[in-house]
């Protein structure tokens, strides 16, 4: 029976369900977590047996680069990154190639085999929004979504600085719909809209040009409108100023701004059985916090401000972020803040690309090499783990590389083992530049993060954070029947063997896909379906009406009819949307 499964005797770590390494079984039918099966379909059920090992549900990443045309301008950029890394074509699975920045096959088949079985997209330009379910749709093996771009978005920007924010929330609606694409992302907010000038924002209170709107209106704007349309996810912020000496402050600043902002997640959905509220409590999820973590005035006396800004986060409840650790090595930078990547060209002098989409957004791609024998790169690899260690609650922190920024999303199984043990912090310390000592907190940092904690950090917080707890991120009754087994048994745990830690990471046991063994050992063994998500937001149809007469009378400046805008749902594997109630 496909779909159907019993993986007897594991140590399962299932924090949404507060269970912390209990000896269990799981049963999965049809794809779905049960609470047992009986005799007949137990006869016809594959059977795990996952005695002496960890099991968890299967991993979310909730922020990686992974499907669109600035992923792709980076495949294209970089042939160098596909000489290194490749793969050979079986019965069973497509070749492929990429180290940074792999080929639609590979990273679908690469997540897998890490026991990753969930990951959002983090920046869909609404032009490009076509082209990123293309991708999304060829990856195998992964549920998808991605996050629209519409921190410079000309029709929010208007309608914001006019205060109309029923027209700003029916277009949001609108576009969510159109696009098929499930959140609000906002990437340096009114920033790259200046950028089209060839210049950017520095404070949260400088107007931009034309519009005259300040990042602190449209970050105010968005995360109301954000509540007021009961979306699943907080709005997903890139701070201004990202990668500047002394960018810290105004990150900081710009936190402070959804405070007090009341979270409304409003969602049509049969919830999977949890012992934790599933329901979304933050009302910001800030990305990638190590790149916009930076104290100082200049790279000479650049320092870590990590620490501030998780001290403000420890007191507060609406934040949640992502780290953007950055695990040594090849990288490739690609975002939607186009001037952020100029600014690194001019430091790097490294091969580049700029795109302007219209009125929309923009982004920009750049090759990057992070050296342990570099002060800054070496600082940037402390900071990252003290995202992630310096902020005490794990249900405020997500593990990400902001992959491929910081480096590929296979770098996790590092990162992991970095704050699992202390003993490997020591021996990278020992490795890389003193500034990475000297300038941050980490050294003074023994927290070693338990089994229970990791899982917590990319399962089932990814999952809560952006409202999709009732399908994925646990291994309650009634969600998606999509596992891990990695080969560790907790009673044995060592964390002074990191090289044991991270061989185990590196490829899951069993990786497990609604209810069907996909892969084994890092082995790609099945290619079940996959979904793509996202949100249908409904509101009052007269608004709508009044809000598309604007756009369309603007569509005149675009490249395209209005009518070929509409991204069309044969666009997506197996479409899923998700209700979102809107003002109603
Ligand atoms: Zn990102």
């Amino acid at each position: 029976m496909a779909g159907t499964i019993a993986i007897k005797n594991g140590y399962v770590f299932d924090p949404l369900n507060e269970i912390n390494g209990e000896i269990m079984d799981i049963f999965i039918k049809d794809g779905k977590v049960v609470k047992d099966l009986s005799a007949a379909e137990m006869k016809n059920a594959k059977v795990i047996d996952a005695s002496g090992m960890t099991v968890m549900p299967g991993g979310v990443d909730s922020h990686s680069h992974v499907a669109g045309a600035k992923v792709n301008a980076g495949r294209m950029l970089r042939p160098e990154d596909h000489y290194k890394a490749n793969l050979q074509k079986t019965s069973l699975t497509h070749s492929g190639s990429g180290y940074t920045v792999p080929s639609v096959y590979k990273q679908g088949y690469d997540y897998a085999a890490m026991g990753y079985t969930t990951v959002f997209e983090a920046a869909v330009p609404p032009l490009e929004a076509r082209h990123t379910h293309e991708e999304m749709r060829t990856t195998p093996l992964l549920d998808m979504g991605g996050y629209l771009v519409l921190g410079n978005n000309f029709f929010l920007m208007r309608y914001l600085k006019e205060g109309n924010t029923e027209k700003a929330a029916a277009y949001v609606a609108w576009m969510m719909k159109t696009h098929k694409t499930y959140g609000i992302k906002c990437v340096n907010p009114a920033g790259v809209e200046n950028w089209g000038w060839g210049k950017n924002i520095s404070s949260l209170d400088e107007a931009n040009i034309h519009f005259e709107i300040t990042p602190r209106e449209v970050i105010k704007g968005l995360t109301e409108i954000n509540e007021r349309l009961g979306m699943p996810m907080p709005v997903h912020l890139h701070a201004n100023n990202l990668g500047h000496p002394g960018c810290y402050a105004i990150t900081k600043d710009s936190l402070k701004i959804p405070d007090g902002v009341k979270t409304r997640q409003k969602m049509d959905v049969e919830w999977a059985e949890t012992k934790m509220d599933p329901s979304r409590d933050r009302s910001v999820y800030l990305t990638h916090l190590m790149f916009n973590s930076f104290a100082g005035t200049t790279w000479a006396d650049c320092e870590s401000g990590v620490k501030d800004i998780a001290d403000y986060i420890n007191n507060k409840d609406h934040v949640v972020i992502d780290s953007g650790c950055t695990p040594f090595g090849e990288a490739t930078v690609m975002t939607g803040d186009g001037p952020a990547i100029h600014d690194l060209y001019t430091l790097t002098g490294n091969k580049w690309s700029n795109t302007d989409v219209e009125m929309e957004g923009g982004s920009g791609v750049i090759p990057f090499t992070y050296l342990k024998s570099n002060p800054v790169h070496s600082l940037q690899w402390a900071m990252g783990l003290e995202c992630l260690l310096l902020i005490n609650d794990p249900w405020k922190t997500i593990l990400t590389t902001d992959s491929p920024n910081g480096g590929p999303f296979t770098k996790y199984p590092e990162v992991m083992t970095w704050l699992m043990s202390e003993a490997f912090r020591k021996q990278t310390f020992s490795e890389c530049h003193k500034w990475a000592n000297d300038r941050s907190e980490l050294g003074g940092v023994n927290r070693e993060l338990s089994l229970y904690d990791l899982a917590i950090l990319t399962r089932a917080n990814p999952a809560k954070t952006i409202g999709m707890v009732h399908r994925k991120g646990s291994l309650g009754v009634g969600a998606d029947g999509d596992v891990t087994v990695y080969n560790i048994n907790p009673q044995q745990l060592d964390p002074n063997n990191y090289e044991a830690l991270l061989q185990t990471f590196r490829k899951a046991e069993y990786t497990v896909k609604g209810g069907e063994i996909v892969a084994i050992k890092g082995e790609i063994v099945s290619l079940p379906e996959k979904r793509t998500y996202y949100s249908e937001v409904h509101v009052e149809d007269e608004r709508e009406k009044e809000m598309l007469a604007d756009v369309k009378e603007w569509f005149r400046y675009y490249t395209l009819g209005f009518a070929n805008y509409p991204t069309p749902e044969k666009y997506l594997a197996n479409p899923t949307p998700i209700q979102v109630n809107g003002e109603r």
